[in-house]
Parts: C-alpha cells; sequence; structure tokens
C-alpha cells in the first residue's frame, strides 16, 4: 500500500469534528508522519493501531503543527514503549517549544532529532526539507521514492523554492490559508488558494492538494480559485480522506 492519509487539514486552530495539519504516510509498509498539530493524536492512532511509526517530520514550530507530538512522547515515556528513539526531522525550534510542557523530562529520551532544512535517507524515502518563508523557520518536505515523489508545504508564503519543493510530484500538498487581506499584508508568510495554484503549477505537479484551510473558510471556492492556476486535478484536504501514491 503506497498511500498518503490526512489527519488533519485545518489552519490556526480545529473546526469541530476536524483536526489541525497532519498526514500518515505508507509506503510498503513503512510509516511516516508528517506534521501532527491540534487534535491529530487520536486520528493517528485509530489509523495505526498498533502504535509502530518509523519516523516523523514537522515542519515547524507553530503548535497547529507540532503540539499532538507532545502527547505521543507521553505514549512512549510513560506508556512502555522506550526500547528505541524515534527518527524525527525537524526545524531545532520545534523540539525547544514542546519541551515546555515537559519540565521534568528530556524529550530526547523518546526522539532522535535530526534538523531541518537538510537531505536525509529515511526508510524508503529521499526525504529533503527546504527553507520556506514564514514566522518561524519552516521546512518544506519533499520525499523521493525512485520516480515517486511527493511534497508538503507546511506553512508557506509565496516563493520560488516552491517550484523546486513540488518538482515533478505525483502530490503536492500546499496550504491554502485565505485569511482575510492575506494578499496585501508587507510580509506574505502564508498563501491563497489561488497561490497554491500558481506555484503547484510552476512546480509541474501531477495533482494539487490544498490544506491549512483556515476555519470557516469556503473549501469549495477555494479548490475553485486553485485550479483556475493549477489547471489539472486539485483535491481539498479532509480528515480521514485516504489518496493513492504512484
Ligand atoms: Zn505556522
Amino acid at each position: 500500500m503506497r498511500q498518503v492519509t490526512v489527519l488533519g487539514s485545518c489552519g490556526a486552530f480545529p473546526e469541530p469534528g476536524r483536526a489541525c495539519s497532519g498526514f500518515a504516510i505508507d509506503w510498503d509498509g513503512y510509516r511516516l508522519l508528517l506534521d501532527l498539530g491540534y487534535a491529530t493524536l487520536p486520528r493517528l492512532l485509530a489509523h495505526w493501531p498498533d502504535g509502530v511509526i518509523d519516523a516523523f517530520a514537522i515542519t515547524h514550530e507553530h503548535p497547529d503543527h507540532c503540539v499532538d507530538l507532545h502527547g505521543l512522547f507521553r505514549i512512549r515515556f510513560y506508556g512502555g514503549q522506550r526500547e528505541s528513539r524515534l527518527p524525527l526531522y525537524c526545524p531545532p525550534g520545534v523540539l525547544d517549544r514542546l519541551a515546555g510542557l515537559e519540565p521534568d523530562t528530556e524529550l530526547t529520551a523518546v526522539f532522535g532529532l535530526h534538523t531541518l532544512p537538510g537531505s536525509y535517507r529515511v526508510g524508503p524515502f529521499e526525504l529533503t526539507g527546504l527553507s520556506l518563508p514564514h514566522f518561524v523557520p519552516n521546512a518544506g518536505i519533499r520525499l523521493q521514492a525512485g520516480d515517486v515523489a511527493m511534497a508538503y508545504t507546511g506553512d508557506t508564503g509565496p516563493d520560488p523554492l516552491l517550484a523546486e519543493l513540488g518538482r515533478g510530484t505525483d502530490l503536492f500538498i500546499v496550504e491554502a490559508t485565505d485569511r482575510d487581506g492575506e494578499k496585501q499584508r508587507p510580509a506574505r508568510n502564508l498563501m491563497t488558494s489561488a497561490e497554491a495554484g500558481y506555484w503547484a503549477r510552476q512546480a509541474g505537479a501531477r495533482r494539487l492538494m490544498l490544506t491549512h484551510f483556515w476555519p470557516g473558510n469556503d473549501r469549495v471556492a477555494a479548490v475553485a480559485a486553485a485550479s483556475a492556476e493549477f489547471g489539472a486535478e486539485v483535491l481539498a484536504a479532509d480528515e480521514g480522506l485516504a489518496v493513492r501514491l504512484g
């Protein structure tokens, strides 16, 4: 099985019945998680009930992308699964941020940190993290396995590196926050759905999945705006949605 399953699709804070950013990747039995924001952990445990996870990649230290990693730390630390440390690929700020939630214990008792940006061999994948513009350091993540690639932006403003991150991907997961007044802001750290479509086209991606919707936004309208720029298949991330890769 080669697929990505959406654990959460909301930006900033979750809507009722939804969660913030999180994507579970299954690739021939290898299990990789991208981001673990508010309310994703129960969905992760439902997706992989035996709790076995091979590696994590977290794009940045904002809680809507990483806070449930702390819950997972507690499962491993207090739940008796401490045999080996979990590989964690992320900018250094992620563990620094979460450390404040656990004053008595080092998070590195559970996680083996590999810093992004950078490139690593991760199971079947070549994992590459590229720095993208955001309020804090954010690493967009590209996964290449043989001739199949996918990529995920995390949170980003418009940037030519997006075309490199998503170059020729089978699936490009791009944030489409569509916050009010976004295009008028002097510094761009988030995008519109139309910009997501534009950059997915620059990348030559085969399919675009929009995510990180501001709560309450019209997702059908977001897909329409992105489609007008992208000109190919656009999906909207939705909790529980599974998309085949390759
Ligand atoms: Zn963010």
